[in-house]
């Protein structure tokens, strides 16, 4: 079930056709469907009935408020990155203890921050983080809970960018590492033990992978509980894959049936950090045919989106389903759908069949996750707007930058 489908050949959201939001706001603009972020997340949670879980949304897929207080009305807990991430899931209504802490590099100031707010569990990645954040607890007269993210050394057959659990990558501590720094951080008078943690990487569409690090990381809690340390929750991190092209996803139930097989018995709570799965297939890209170039070699759609808006496919060669939102009763062309930067890595799409002509609106396919959040500037260009519609209700839930606003916290020198 997809809250995006066509009427009469145009394409609409829930009860709202798209071309309609792009003439009211204008283009680029994000569209997320509220529908089908709420139905990601409960089949996410319903998946583990029945046993003790609580799913901490992967926030830096998609940050905006609404999302954020979507999942935060159901009861969602947050993984968060990043004090920025912070500041934006409390805003959004996050309870600071459904909030995990992952990340290699936080600083102290982040440290403090997540101390004074209350988190739930930083995800220490380190050895020297964990000394470090046993001295700022020390510093703010506190205990600040922690999980190790071990690494497993799994390949979980993605993207090398998004493979994060073998041994070359920088995340997490060695497996072979970890029983020494849980009797080390078990020394430690400000720091407390709460759990274990892993991530292996994004976009996986096998359950092989997780299945591998699963039983392996049962295996390391159990060693621990021989040494004696207890844990209250085993962080089974994200990385369920969607449907971009012709994949097809890793159901959740059966995600969530070989966890609970291999966690059989264990007391543990189980943490999940799904990202791209509750929120990658909810939205939409809209942008508009700027130019037509045919070429001598290839044919070129030229829309009012690039890289700037969506860099998944320059940074992943990623692969995002473009369609016109009105259809043409036409033959269809092969274009390269590119965008107005002066990067020849500034592509949407390659090799599309399309019927379109100038000032054609297309949508961008399964742009709800890691397209929006990982957006800039460059080129000057200021960043789209993001609507999410309700049933008949469309709500702008981030207004278009300005250009003004592009250089508002600059100046010249004196
Ligand atoms: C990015 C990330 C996630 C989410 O990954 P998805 O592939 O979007 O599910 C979860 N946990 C950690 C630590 C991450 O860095």
């Amino acid at each position: 079930m997809t809250a995006f489908f066509r009427v009469n050949g145009d394409l609409w959201v829930e009860r709202v056709p798209l071309a309609d939001i792009a003439a009211r706001f204008g283009t680029p603009c994000f569209v997320y469907s509220r529908a089908a972020l709420e139905r990601a997340w409960t089949e996410f949670d319903a998946a583990f009935a029945g046993v003790p879980h609580l799913v901490c949304y992967a926030m830096k897929a998609n940050s905006n408020l609404a999302v954020l207080n979507l999942f935060a009305r159901k009861g969602s807990g947050f993984d968060i990155v990043s004090g920025g991430e912070l500041a934006r899931a409390l805003a959004a209504g996050a309870e600071p203890a459904k909030i995990v802490f992952s990340g290699v590099g936080k600083t102290e100031a982040e440290m403090e921050s997540a101390l004074a707010a209350g988190i739930l569990c930083f995800n220490v990645e380190s050895a020297a983080e964990l000394e470090t954040l046993n001295r700022v607890a020390g510093r703010v007269g506190s205990a600040a809970p922690v999980s190790f993210r071990v690494n497993p050394d799994v390949d979980p057959k993605t993207h090398p960018y998004i493979s994060t659990g073998l041994k070359e990558s920088k995340f997490g501590v060695a497996f072979a590492a970890a029983r020494a720094l849980y009797a080390r951080a078990a020394e430690l008078p400000h720091v407390a033990i709460r759990g274990i943690d892993i991530h292996i990487g994004s976009q996986i569409g096998e359950l092989a992978p997780h299945r591998e690090a699963a039983i392996k990381l049962r295996g390391l809690v159990e060693a621990l509980a021989a040494d004696g340390i207890a844990l209250h929750h085993i962080d089974l991190g994200g990385g369920l894959g969607i449907r971009y092209d012709d994949e097809v996803p890793l159901p959740t139930f059966e995600y969530a049936a070989m966890l609970r097989e291999v966690f059989r018995g264990r007391p543990e709570t189980l943490l999940l950090e799904p990202g791209r799965r509750l929120v990658g297939e909810a939205g939409v890209m809209l942008t508009r045919v700027t130019y037509l170039k045919p070429g001598v070699d290839r044919n070129f759609a030229i829309v009012d989106a690039a890289m700037n808006d969506l860099i998944r496919p320059a940074l992943y060669d990623a692969w995002h389903g473009v369609e016109p939102v009105c259809v043409r009763d036409e033959p269809a062309l092969r274009y390269q759908v590119v965008g107005a930067i002066c990067e020849s890595a500034d592509f949407i799409a390659r090799d599309r069949d399309l019927a379109i002509e100038e000032g054609d609106l297309l949508a961008v396919r399964a742009a709800g996750a890691y397209a929006f959040a990982m957006s800039s500037n460059y080129n000057s260009r200021p960043r789209a707007c993001e609507v999410m519609v309700d049933g008949d209700r469309v709500h702008l839930v981030r207004r278009r930058e300005t250009v003004a606003e592009l250089f508002a916290s600059e100046s010249p020198l004196p």
